[in-house]
């Protein structure tokens, strides 16, 4: 795999290499996606084979501009245009009924499709130059931590994948917010950057579902199929803990951890004795931004065991803690 500094050098093979039906690596301002061309079932498979993606687990088509969105979606109605107005470009997927032209195997036989707008400058100028819609889901193995850093991915792609562009590390770190307007509220799918909040501050309500927090068992009808799989998981097994309360939650990570327990948290448990302590940062958005990254990095110190510090369920946090109740396969102490 070779990795791409300079765009604008690599014009002509990036449109070649999508033509091909090949997957190009390219940076969002969320995390990095594994692209292919949308309209094509062929490149639309490979993502899937690369990946070891579910069948069953549509993809995101990204779109140069939001005028484009008509050409592959249908708008229904006034409160999916206005959150396409407010926040595109930007960090949202939105679910939107699909046209014919987007084939089945991106959106796993649904009648809808996710579109999303980024808003990074290098994705811009890279769905600019391709010119077709690109399907990327984030580029990672199945199950494993979104990638947010080129250093991280290299070998998990390297003989599958012939570029990837470096766009440094992905501002926000965690994927989009995915929302779908059912009988016109807008639905949380997949909480992220743009917030219940920032929704309801422009359309004036705004739903979370509820398999944002909890496991989805495997008959169950899902919004959003995504929501099914083990995810963002470092090989290393995770306990996620949180209180409010100081004292309770350095009582739970002491009565928790073995020899070899690695913590990643805030600074507010660095001083507890343990096999190591990785800083995830002490602001919602520098945890969002560390947090993949650091999960990888875990995996380095060969522990037994990685305590997770949580946070609060809101605004970012709630996404925060929607990814890292996966991370540790739901094994979640709260008091
Ligand atoms: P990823 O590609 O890993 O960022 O995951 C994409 C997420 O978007 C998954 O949780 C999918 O379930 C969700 N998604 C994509 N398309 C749709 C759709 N048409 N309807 C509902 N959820 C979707
Ligand atoms: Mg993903």
């Amino acid at each position: 795999m070779e990795v791409i500094n300079n765009i604008d050098e690599y014009k002509n093979i990036l449109k070649d290499e999508i033509k091909k039906n090949n997957l190009v690596i390219f940076p969002t301002e969320t995390v990095y996606g594994l692209g292919a061309n949308a309209l094509s079932t062929k490149a639309v498979n490979k993502i899937f084979e690369v990946k070891t993606r579910a069948k069953n687990n549509p993809l995101i088509v990204h779109l140069k501009n939001a005028s484009e969105i008509e050409k592959y979606a249908v708008i229904e109605n006034e409160v999916e245009q206005k959150l396409i107005d407010s926040f595109m470009p930007g960090p949202l997927t939105i679910v939107l009924k699909k046209k014919s032209c987007i084939p089945e195997s991106v959106t796993a036989g649904l009648d809808t499709v996710g579109i999303r707008v980024p808003s990074n400058e290098i994705a811009h100028r890279f769905l600019e130059l391709v010119d077709v819609p690109i399907a990327a889901p984030s580029a990672n193995i199945s199950s494993r931590p979104s990638g947010t850093r080129v250093n991280d991915i290299f070998n998990e792609f390297d003989l599958k994948v012939n570029y990837i562009i470096d766009g440094g590390e992905s501002r926000i770190g965690l994927e989009s917010t995915v929302v779908k307007v059912i009988d016109n509220i807008p639905v949380i799918l997949r909480p992220g950057f743009i917030t219940k909040e920032d929704i309801i501050d422009i359309v004036g309500n705004c739903k979370v579902s509820e398999h944002v927090l909890k496991s989805v068992s495997l008959n169950e009808k899902v919004e959003s199929p995504g929501m099914l799989y083990k995810h963002y998981a470092p090989n290393t097994k995770c306990l996620l803990v949180y209180s409010k309360d100081i004292n309770t939650l350095r009582k739970i990570v002491n009565d928790n951890k073995t020899s070899k327990t690695i913590i990643l948290g805030s600074e507010k448990l660095q001083d507890i004795p343990c096999f190591k302590f990785i800083n995830y940062g002490n602001t919602l958005e520098s945890i969002s931004h560390n947090i993949f990254s650091l999960l990888r990095k875990c995996d380095m110190y060969n522990g037994d065991l990685i305590i997770i510090e949580g946070v609060e369920k809101v605004g970012l946090g709630l996404a925060i803690m929607n990814r890292l109740i996966r991370t540790s396969c739901f094994n979640y102490i709260e008091k």
